[in-house]
């Protein structure tokens, strides 16, 4: 039996104590093959004096020394075959270069069982056939971009009618179809089904603000949903409370609070963290998070921000067991949701300057 199975197969997403063994098993198996099938990995471990033989209890997880997300936007570190993975991803990379991140097929199953488990806690498995709108990029076999990959998965998860994209593939480039989204929304507004928009926040807030400045209101089917990823870090200049989004999301397209959905996933770190009904992501039992010091990497205090980190033995194309992000986060375990697992929070108040410091720092490191 692989050494992830269990993990990876729990329904239970949130039950943690009682995971926490399994948990460190699943990662010191992940940690010998990668140890085993990858040179460059197993040469970067012994440089930082790590051994699997530091990791006594669930607490010293933290130890695994950390691959920044910046590295791979310049490097790959395959514990495979690059012919031998299913999918090459890119991440939305905002400038510059983006990642390049493989899979093989074992992982991408493991992933989606985890992912599974995460849709069907939030309800969007739905036997009901759905209007999509994809505030994103229309897939085509040029574009790898992971981002790309999970809008059209989530197209999944209710059979779809049709799909509108925002961005569509048009003489060999990609064109915004803002207007096909407008006309969209008016004609699928008038028909007995729901409607999905699925993408990244600040495109959805961009469609909401455009509508509501045309003075277009509309009453979607109930069962209708927002399912957002992505995060907000390219739309850092525009600056919104959550409530205040949600009532214009309520206002514009008449969907509820509940039932609107926003992820937190990367493609150097593929677990899908759901916000719970306070705008928080619970640690599910797959992963675990750490905000580190950038400039000692050791893991900060509950409540301080510091570098939005993970650990996760899901890959085994890749060592991304202890990855760490350049999103600046808080961790805290106050939640009154009734989910008991801390959470994380990333912190759309620091200034790109702020994003900028604390990155440099770690790479100095
Ligand atoms: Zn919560």
């Amino acid at each position: 039996m692989d050494y992830r199975k269990k993990l990876f197969s729990n329904f239970k997403l949130y039950d943690m104590d009682s995971w926490d063994k399994i948990f460190l098993e699943t990662v010191i198996a992940n940690l010998d093959y990668h140890i085993e099938n990858n040179e460059t990995y197993r040469n970067y471990l012994q440089s930082e004096g790590f051994s699997t033989s530091d990791l006594a209890n669930i607490d010293d997880l933290y130890k695994i020394p950390v691959i920044p997300t910046l590295y791979f936007k310049s490097n790959t570190m395959y514990s495979m075959e690059r012919e031998d993975l299913k999918w090459i991803l890119n991440s939305s990379g905002t400038s510059g270069n983006s990642s390049e991140v493989g899979f093989d097929s074992k992982s991408i199953y493991y992933g989606l069982r985890a992912a599974y488990n995460a849709f069907r806690d939030k309800k969007l498995f739905s036997p009901i056939p759905t209007n999509y709108l994809i505030l994103g990029y229309e897939p085509h076999g040029s574009n790898t971009m992971g981002a790309v990959k999970s809008a059209y998965n989530t197209t999944k998860l209710a059979p779809a009618i049709s799909r509108t994209y925002a961005l569509i593939f048009k003489d060999g480039k990609y064109e915004i179809n803002i207007d096909g989204i407008i006309k969209s929304i008016e004609k699928y507004s008038t028909q007995p089904f729901p409607v999905r928009l699925v993408g990244f926040p600040g495109y959805i807030y961009m469609l909401v603000k455009e509508l509501k400045s045309n003075g277009i209101k509309l009453k979607l089917n109930s069962r209708s949903k927002v399912i957002m990823g992505g995060g907000w870090k390219q739309f850092s200049n525009i600056e919104i409370d959550k409530d205040e989004f949600y009532q214009l999301i309520y206002e514009v397209l008449g969907i509820e609070k509940d039932n609107i959905n926003e992820f937190f996933s990367a493609v150097e770190h593929p677990i899908a963290y759901t916000a719970c009904k306070n705008g928080n992501f619970h640690q599910p039992i797959h992963s675990k998070v750490i905000i580190r010091n950038p400039k000692t990497l050791e893991p900060v205090e509950y409540g301080n921000l510091g570098l939005l980190s993970f650990i996760t033995p899901l890959v085994e194309s890749m060592p991304l067991i202890s990855i760490m992000t350049d999103d600046i986060a808080y961790m805290n375990d106050n939640c009154d949701c009734g989910i008991k697992s801390p959470y994380f929070k990333i912190s759309n108040r620091v200034g790109i300057d702020g994003i900028k410091t604390c990155v440099e720092q770690s790479v100095e490191l």
